[in-house]
């Protein structure tokens, strides 16, 4: 390897986004507070209240501890002549193209799964369960697994060639290919999660005739909505975190809620967190956002395209110039810049999270939606007090505070002024 400038960017790169990541974390820390903001006054109890700040404090220090372990093995793979060494070995196999490829992706995301994995068990098995929010067995840890791995390999696999060959045949015209073809299948993909993935991993089983589901009808005629897949999903399976959620668009949407959020929450709660559900996919929120994705992966492989072709890169590794390796290469080159879209992306799903709030409260009640909101925060223990320069670089919703706000101005709004 070699300290050129391309070395100096990866290295600025890396070390950039893992100190905002840093910054943001401990900011979070410090804004833990002993007392809750006054509208929230009661939505807690004060031991429950402590263990929420406590909760926070505990997932902060483990995301800050799991990004400097992160960071310091790929920094120490990479200057012990890591990537060098693994490029030959997998040369050494002698495979033709795209199966050295994937061959060398393939152990790179095994050593980034053996990285992770202690920090998810100890996520699930020690964090989660400190908090009386696990339920997951060993079983349905290691069955999760291997089913998320088995999935990796069947899609990921064929679509990874399929970018290692246009960016090594197709030269200039690589990029647009990779682009179009990851674009249908994020497409696919959409459609076939709900049907075919989604049932690897939740049992979905129709919502018993009874008053809740005769409630949802009504809400649903009034709002014109056919309902065609109403669905309860075994959630308390893994987690006594209670949530509701659609996957799909249109006709191919399914609606799922969890036993969880069934079992605890009130009928006009439940329909009202339906409503906002519903709201994302009314209100074109879930299209938009596959356009989104679509045109931030155009940008991605157009400048993966540009980055491919650079020599310096390679010698910076100390591996020859492949596709394979650049892809690796680049993705760490571009942690920052994926920093910004996801801020930018989140920003947009948190006003997302406000139309479809307002959705909920036009159709169903804004008083069921904030009682609602209240007894999800309430029972996941949210953190009330958020940093917000965390909030703006992760947060897909708005804090809590903020969406009861917004809920209260709608509930003023509608009084009628004589
Ligand atoms: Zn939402």
């Amino acid at each position: 390897m070699s300290w050129n400038s391309w070395a100096l960017a990866v290295l600025a790169a890396l070390v950039a986004a893992y100190l905002v990541d840093l910054i943001a974390d401990v900011l979070h820390w410090r804004s833990t507070r002993d007392r809750p903001p006054p509208r929230l006054a009661n939505l807690y109890d004060t031991g429950d209240y402590q263990k929420s700040q406590a909760h926070a404090r505990a997932s902060t220090l483990a995301g800050i501890v799991r990004g400097t372990v992160e960071l310091a093995a790929v920094l120490g793979f990479w200057f012990a002549g890591g990537f060098g060494w693994l490029d030959q070995l997998v040369a050494a196999w002698g495979l033709p193209m795209p199966w050295d490829g994937l061959l060398f992706l393939g152990l790179m995301v095994v050593g980034q799964l053996a990285l992770s994995l202690p920090f998810s068990i100890w996520d699930t098995f020690w964090l989660e369960a400190q908090f009386g929010f696990n339920r997951t067995s060993v079983r349905t840890f290691v069955l999760d697994g291997l089913k998320t791995l088995v999935l990796m390999a069947l899609l990921g696999a064929p679509f990874a060639a399929l970018v290692l060959i246009f960016f090594t045949r197709a030269g200039s015209h690589g990029w647009w290919m990779a682009w179009l073809v990851a674009s249908v299948a994020s497409v696919i993909m959409q459609r076939l999660m709900p049907r075919f993935v989604l049932p690897l991993f939740l049992r979905f089983e129709p919502l018993p005739d009874g008053s809740l589901r005769q409630a949802i009808e009504r809400w649903a005629r009034q709002v014109g909505l056919r309902l065609d897949g109403l669905f309860v999903v075994d959630g308390s399976r893994r987690s006594s975190r209670a949530n509701a959620f659609v996957s799909g668009s249109g006709r191919s949407a399914r609606i799922a809620l969890f036993d969880t959020l069934v079992d605890r929450m009130p009928e006009d709660e439940t329909v009202a967190v339906l409503a906002h559900e519903v709201g994302h996919d009314r209100l074109g929120h879930i299209t938009k956002g596959t356009v989104l994705a679509i045109v931030h992966l155009g940008a991605m492989f157009f400048l993966l395209g540009v980055v491919l072709a650079q020599a310096g890169l390679y010698q910076a590794f100390g591996t020859a110039p492949s596709a394979h390796a650049g892809l690796v290469f680049f993705a760490l080159l571009a942690r920052p810049a994926e920093l910004i879209l996801g801020a930018a992306s989140g920003a947009l799903s948190r006003r997302f999270e406000f139309e479809a709030d307002r959705y909920a409260a036009e159709s169903a009640g804004a008083a069921p939606m904030i009682r609602a909101l209240e007894s999800l925060g309430r029972d996941n223990l949210v953190n009330l007090t958020p940093h917000p320069f965390r909030v703006a670089l992760y947060d897909s919703h708005p804090p809590l505070a903020e969406r009861i706000a917004a809920l209260d101005r709608s509930i003023q709004s509608e009084i009628p002024i004589r």
